[in-house]
């Protein structure tokens, strides 16, 4: 352990990218003068014309995070039986079909890229298969052209969780354009953030009343409650802070590049670190690294903390390894290897360069060190 390297105070492993506050404060002082706080207010309607035009999509409904627009996303669509899913994601994901009364089917993941292995979907539908949920890790794109072929032959609904990919665009065209309708959250810790938030970017223009009215109690009209919903609007406080947020997001993502682009630079040969596809552009929403097993990772995970820096196993345990279902991680131990191995090290807007260049060095020096003791 080199002293010289410890942070006298803590590296996250994530942080809230937020506007100048005096921006904030002005843009919301005019709700002092409007009162209007929630349902669909002007800076909601203003956040949304700005998503638009950054994703360059025309369909588009905000809610109060990411979840319940994916839960939302999901009940819109009426679905039944088994979904075809990823256990190599952040328990939402699975939390909401579980609460829309459908089965997870998880399909492994391909080791390349972290996310759903399309090859392995077709082996999986049955009679009960009614969509695919896939996840773009980190991110990374997923095999968007293949599940599209396979949703069409099996006549089967895509929907997309995009939580970690907004920005993210593949052969020049946004990551919403795929499926049928694709979830963006703006959660705090996400690259694109309105302090909670989600997005729905959908295709079928049939959807949108009921999308509207699924978020506000499934309330059409005054004399006219069409649905069953429930109470999962943004309010204006959190659409201010994404009109503010979504103006600086070109800038935070070049941030996020040279940050990762440090980390690639230093780091030794002995971490295998993130791969982008050719025709992708990326967000660097994360900078995950792979080890050569479990404990050497959960060491080096203790390791950095004695040097004050965060670091997080993401995703582990696996969505079909938690307590509260009663799945298997069998059928699917790519995930489970990748998930043993992954560690995900400090990235966010703000982090120096300096810092990043540190985190590297003593990631080095201490796998170094690791490994010259075996
Ligand atoms: C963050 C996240 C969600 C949930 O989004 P919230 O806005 O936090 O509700 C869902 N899926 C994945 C993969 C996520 O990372």
């Amino acid at each position: 352990m080199d002293n010289n390297l410890i942070f006298k105070s803590n590296i996250p492993v994530t942080r809230p990218k937020l506007p100048d506050f005096k921006n904030y404060t002005n843009k919301i002082s005019e709700l002092w003068d409007s009162r209007w706080v929630t349902n669909d207010g002007l800076f909601h309607e203003e956040f949304k014309e700005k998503i638009k035009t950054y994703l360059n999509v025309n369909q588009v409904e905000l809610f109060s995070n990411g979840h319940m627009s994916l839960e939302l996303a999901i009940k819109s669509l009426s679905l039944k039986g088994e979904v075809i899913t990823t256990p190599f994601t952040f328990v939402s994901t699975i939390h909401a079909l579980t609460n829309c009364g459908l089965k997870p089917v998880f399909c492994d993941i391909n080791p390349e890229d972290f996310n759903i292995d399309s090859s392995k979907i077709e082996e999986l539908i049955t009679e009960k298969t009614s969509a695919i949920l896939a996840v773009h890790v980190f991110g990374i794109p997923c095999n968007v052209e293949e599940i599209d072929r396979i949703a069409k032959k099996y006549n089967l609904r895509v929907i997309y969780d995009a939580a970690h990919a907004f920005g993210v665009r593949v052969d020049g065209n946004s990551i919403a354009n795929y499926g049928d309708i694709t979830m963006f959250s703006l959660h705090a810790t996400k690259v694109m953030n309105s302090i909670e938030g989600g997005i729905l970017v959908y295709k079928d223009i049939n959807l949108k009343e009921k999308l509207k009215a699924l978020k506000n109690f499934g309330i059409v009209s005054q004399e006219s409650i069409k649905y069953i919903g429930t109470n999962a609007k943004m309010n204006e406080f959190q659409a201010a802070m994404g009109i503010l947020n979504i103006e600086d997001i070109d800038k935070d993502i070049s941030q996020r590049k040279e940050i990762h682009e440090k980390y690639i630079e230093i780091l030794c040969e002995c971490v295998e670190t993130i791969r982008f596809k050719n025709n992708a552009e990326n967000n660097y929403a994360y900078f995950p690294i792979l080890l050569k097993d479990k404990i050497t990772r959960d060491w080096l995970h203790n390791r950095l903390k004695e040097y004050n820096v965060t670091t997080r196993k993401y995703f582990y345990p696996l969505c079909n390894d938690i307590e509260c279902y009663d799945y298997s991680s069998e059928n699917t131990p790519i995930a489970g290897n990748i998930s043993d191995r992954i560690l995900v090290l400090p990235m966010f807007t703000d982090l120096n360069i300096s810092d990043v260049k540190k985190v590297s060095e003593i990631v080095n020096l201490e796998l170094g060190v690791y490994n010259a003791k075996i």
